[in-house]
């Protein structure tokens, strides 16, 4: 029997998974999938590494299949599609670790209950994130469950990157930074040197720019700044999130809007961000093709907001040596790239504009270009199955 990780990544309306293979000390990805559309339009499929469909499922739209039901499912399609292999454990994306999870780390009952104390912190995420860490545990599978944090990457960071300038009492109470999309920075940290070694030893600047969008400053592999914060609506703009803004704006639509904190919360969360400023879609590729004039200009604001927070990321660290872009439209969108990069030029990026038409892997600056600039995917879910794996054999 040879063993695995399999890796979950449980959202509000979709489960994601993914399985990998310990092979020669390497994990292989095997099986990826995902069932989305819970609650609304439900789908599965599941497919090898190849991208060959193993397995599909629709239900009738409208058919209420929550979580459970979709572990039920996935459970199933793992036991029928992993022979030969022995699943040691799963490793779980958690939203939010707090203060106290710099690390991943081997769920039992008790550190569930300490990790459902952060469920305030991320209302959005972390409840999904952990059903299906407590159903594992219930199942009473043998696999051990691991939860891999996106804020545990940020940890580390200097106190003075990660407090808000409020009384002290409440930095010590846990309103701080955190910052989000770790285990993405993590991944790209973790592959840099085979690309740039003196990137990986000096000061990176990475662009995750995906619905959800931010930016991290690395310093020798560690994060020591990132634009998101408390929650994961600050910093860029993102698909329908908003991105930092004047907390008077808030106070100013409760004040002459009448507008409560739920009502707040679909605003910042939903209904801004690329959506909001262009009134035709949050989705980067719809914006790209579409001739409206706000559609141009909520691209154009989100790159401009990009070239902003490069060049404040930069200071945290007095210089930059390479740029890196990552996730959805990081890796998809030369567009975007060259709009951040070209106002990034003072900083010393040249783009290389043949080299910048590549969706995927390549380093896009000039051979010329004192600070190097890069394009690469990421792979959190790798991450989290090196973890695991790394937990489970300590
Ligand atoms: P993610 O959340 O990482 O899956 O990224 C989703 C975002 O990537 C959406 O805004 C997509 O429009 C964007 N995206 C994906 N492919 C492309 C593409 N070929 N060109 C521009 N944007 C893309």
């Amino acid at each position: 029997m040879t063993e695995a990780i399999a890796v979950l990544n449980a959202g509000s309306s979709s489960l994601k998974f993914s399985v990998f293979a310990a092979v020669d000390g390497d994990l292989q990805l095997r099986l990826r999938g995902q069932l989305e559309g819970l609650f609304t339009a439900p789908k599965f499929v599941g497919k090898d590494a190849d991208g060959v469909v193993q397995s599909e499922h629709t239900w009738p739209v409208g058919f209420q299949l929550g979580h459970e039901g979709a572990m039920a499912h996935l459970t199933a399609f793992l036991d029928a599609h992993t022979d030969g292999l022995r699943i040691k454990a799963f490793g779980h994306r958690v939203v939010h670790g707090g203060v106290e999870f710099a690390e991943p780390v081997c769920v039992d009952p008790a550190t569930l209950k300490r990790l459902e104390a952060f469920v305030p912190l991320a209302p959005l995420h972390q409840p999904n994130n952990l059903l299906p860490i407590r159903l594992l545990l219930e199942s009473g599978t043998k696999a051990a469950q691991v939860a891999c944090f996106d804020t545990a990457f940020h940890r580390d960071q200097p106190l003075i990157a990660q407090m808000y300038a409020l009384p002290h009492e409440m930095t010590a109470a846990g309103i701080r930074r955190y910052g989000f999309h770790g285990l993405s920075y993590e991944y790209i940290a973790s592959v840099l040197a085979q690309h740039d070694e003196r990137a990986a030893a000096g000061r990176t600047v990475v662009f995750h720019l995906g619905n959800g969008a931010s930016m991290c400053a690395i310093h020798a592999g560690r994060s020591v700044a990132t634009t998101m914060g408390f929650t994961a609506v600050d910093g860029l703009p993102m698909g329908t999130r908003c991105g930092s803004v004047d907390p008077g704006v808030l106070l100013y639509l409760m004040d002459q809007r009448g507008m409560d904190a739920r009502a707040i919360e679909k605003l910042i969360y939903h209904r801004s961000g690329l959506l909001g400023m262009s009134g035709v879609s949050s989705d980067c590729r719809a914006l790209e093709e579409s001739d409206d004039r706000n559609a141009k200009l909520a691209l154009d604001h989100f790159c401009y907001r990009a070239a902003r927070e490069l060049a404040s990321l930069a200071a945290t660290m007095a210089g930059l040596d390479a740029v890196v872009f990552t996730a959805g439209i990081g890796e998809n969108s030369p567009t975007v790239r060259a709009k951040i990069l070209e106002q990034a030029a003072w900083l010393g990026v040249a783009l290389d504009r043949e080299a910048n038409r590549v969706r995927g892997f390549a380093r896009i600056s000039t051979a010329a270009s004192a600070v190097s600039a890069w394009v690469i995917p990421t792979n959190e879910e790798l991450m989290i199955a090196r973890h695991a794996w790394r937990v489970i054999h300590a």
